[in-house]
């Protein structure tokens, strides 16, 4: 029996429908920000699951059996890259056995290809010193502008693997796009009376959000990424914080509080806990609402500061 005839008798046995013939692609994403930006293009043509949850630190992630397994199966992986991933991910991948999501194969996606990535060390890379952004910063899709270029990677992505749906993606794509032109438009303004409004975070997650919004990160309560606070790093914080008369902390969910409101005790600045994923408070359910809770968490701190 040849393919053809194959193919004939799955018809004839009802077995051969196209959804039958090409299933939905079984995509797995990294994070819940790309699971999210993932749904908006694949719409009912794919499945998508996150690995790791919004409300985790994404760098540092516990390797689970059961996220092997969701690799075993997967057509798709998508990752943010830029090392973000690499204290957990090549070892599921490589114990999924999954040959078409290993790195550089066809069903591997890194998202960051086609994103604006700040922060790019020139000169020695310092992953010795515990840097866990050796590579650019990783958070780049705090950023609308990179959430569409996210888009954009993803639609070709699956466009490549299934061609015969390839104009569906690129109208999701459009439609994704143009709602989150709007949206941003909504949250500039939300934001422009605010700019320059200098602040400090726990950890180095938010440049390309401040980039985008205008705001002035100063410091960090970290002394590197990756590195828990220092007595001596806390102290020079909060001279500088004076200094600088810095009124507002954004500390990541899974950070301890302890040292961010001992900074906040002694330099009179609100400590604001800002989630930087979809995921990060039960409210963040998309990528859309992600952006929405934290320009409103920071607006509604911003009033009560001036
Ligand atoms: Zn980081």
């Amino acid at each position: 029996m040849n393919k053809k005839m194959i193919v004939a008798a799955l018809a004839i046995a009802g077995l051969a429908s196209p959804a039958f013939a090409q299933g939905k692609l079984n995509v797995i994403a990294t994070t819940e920000d790309l699971a999210s930006i993932g749904r908006e293009v694949g719409g009912d043509r794919i499945t998508i699951e996150s690995i790791a949850k919004g409300y985790q630190d994404p760098h540092f992630v516990e390797a689970k059996p059961s996220f092997i397994l969701k690799l075993q199966k997967a057509d798709v992986l998508v990752a943010v890259g830029r090392e973000l991933e690499i204290g957990w991910l090549p070892p599921l991948i490589q114990q999924s056995r999954n040959g078409k999501i290993q790195v550089g194969a066809q069903g591997y996606l890194d998202a960051s290809l086609g994103a604006t990535i700040l922060e790019i060390p020139n000169g020695n890379i310092t992953r010795a010193m515990g840097d866990v952004h050796p590579l650019g910063n990783p958070h780049y899709w705090m950023d609308p502008e990179n959430g569409k270029r996210i888009a954009k990677e993803i639609a070709d992505k699956l466009s490549e693997l299934r061609p015969s749906d390839r104009a569906f993606f690129q109208q999701q794509l459009a439609s994704f796009t143009a709602r989150l032109d709007e949206a941003e438009k909504r949250w500039l303004a939300a934001m422009a009376p605010y700019k320059g409004t200098k602040m400090v975070t726990y950890h180095r997650s938010f440049p390309n959000f401040a980039e985008r919004f205008g705001l002035d990160i100063v410091g960090y309560v970290e002394p590197r990424p990756g590195i828990p606070p220092t007595p001596q790093h806390t102290l020079d914080l909060i001279n500088e914080m004076k200094r600088m008369n810095v009124k507002l902390v954004l500390v990541e969910p899974y950070f301890d509080l302890k040292t961010p409101n001992a900074i906040g005790r002694d330099t009179g600045a609100q400590v604001l806990v800002m989630p930087p994923s979809v995921g990060g408070v039960k409210e963040i359910t998309d990528y859309f609402k992600l952006f929405d809770y934290d320009i409103n968490l920071l607006v509604k701190s911003f009033a009560k500061v001036s």
